[in-house]
């Protein structure tokens, strides 16, 4: 088992390969870190040459051409919009600007409510003009801004795992942050186990990702898990987080602390998990389970919703969650 973990996509991401052999393990190791890499080039919303910043540049004046990779991402993205009422949105990128959601807390806001009233006239995944027959996207008015934060980790463990399989490795787990993708069996002949992160851990920890509170068995699927304390500040004793309702524009203030998805693919899993945690336990475990895709989900009395499939594959491991019935 071959594991080496880089910094890509502004986040950790670690990639574990077993193989017999040393050289094929390193290089399928690279090929899907360059898988990764390729896609932070075309999707980085903060870089000025991505295909993603050409796109928003050129809101409301013309149409760009891009690669098959952004296209295909657009696409996905548009799908998970409408399966979700537009609790999935990529164009709420303006508004999201907005909030400095920074790991430095002096340096988060908290915008005027006319501010965020003004940017959300802007976001609306309908008016994103997609053209597959030529590869080119439209932004509908000037301003207008797609970001892909949402949706792209899981779309590049897709791909890494993708370009690790064609080259004929048995078994791989691709992590980027909390969106994982894994397939085949590791050297236990099992499939992967996968913690889930403790969203209220007891103790302050520098390693907070060590902290979990169930486990689950990964077989060839992914997981994502979206939460209100990946990124967030806290003004006047309440909790600002990077997850935004796009009804109001403001961060989603549903009963959830934590969202993990599990589906064959990390583009679902991961959008999921951002548009359950903006719709609430009920709507989220209805939605889900009519996708036929599965749901952990932690309210704020650390009751824990599972979709039906889930039931007696998940294990808890940590005291004071439970898994509800209701
Ligand atoms: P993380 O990126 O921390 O793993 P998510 O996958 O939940 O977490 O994505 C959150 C990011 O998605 C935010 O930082 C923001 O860029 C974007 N975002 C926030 N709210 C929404 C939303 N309702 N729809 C689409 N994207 C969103
Ligand atoms: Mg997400």
């Amino acid at each position: 088992m071959y594991k080496e973990s880089r910094v890509l996509m502004d986040t950790y991401c670690t990639i574990t390969v077993v193989s017999t052999s040393r050289d094929r393990a390193q290089h399928a190791i690279d090929e899907g870190f360059a898988e990764i890499k390729k896609l932070e080039v075309l999707l980085n919303y903060f870089s000025p040459d991505s295909e993603i910043t050409a796109v928003n540049k050129a809101a409301g004046i013309k149409a760009v051409r891009v690669s098959k990779e952004t296209l295909e991402i657009m696409e996905r993205s548009m799908e998970i919009s409408q399966a979700t009422g537009g609790a999935f949105d990529p164009t709420l990128a303006p508004v999201i600007s907005l909030w400095k959601f920074s790991r430095d807390p002096s340096a988060s806001a908290v915008p005027s409510p006319e501010a965020v009233r003004k940017t959300l006239r802007l976001a609306d995944f309908r008016r994103i003009a997609i053209d597959g027959s030529t590869s080119e996207i439209m932004l509908g008015e000037q301003g207008m801004e797609v970001d892909l934060g949402g949706i792209a980790k899981g779309f590049a463990a897709d791909k890494a795992v993708e370009a690790i399989q064609a080259l004929g490795i048995k078994a791989a787990l691709v992590a980027i942050a909390g969106d994982i993708r894994g397939y085949g069996r590791n050297l236990s002949g099992e499939g992967w186990n996968v913690g889930i992160q403790d969203p209220r851990p007891e103790a302050e920890t520098d390693k907070p990702w060590e902290e979990i509170f169930a486990v689950l068995h990964l077989n060839d699927e992914a997981i994502s898990t979206s939460g209100d304390y990946q990124r967030f500040f806290f003004k006047d004793g309440r909790r600002y987080h990077h997850i935004l309702d796009p009804e109001s524009g403001y961060p989603a203030d549903s009963d959830l602390i934590s969202v993990s998805v599990i589906a064959p693919e990390g583009v679902v899993t991961d959008s999921m998990a951002t548009a359950v945690f903006v719709l609430g336990a009920d709507r989220g475990i209805r939605l889900l389970e009519a996708m036929g895709i599965d749901g952990v989900l932690v309210d704020r009395d650390r009751k824990v919703h599972l979709t039906g499939n889930l039931r007696g594959r998940l294990t808890i491991v940590r005291e004071g969650y439970k898994i509800t019935d209701k």
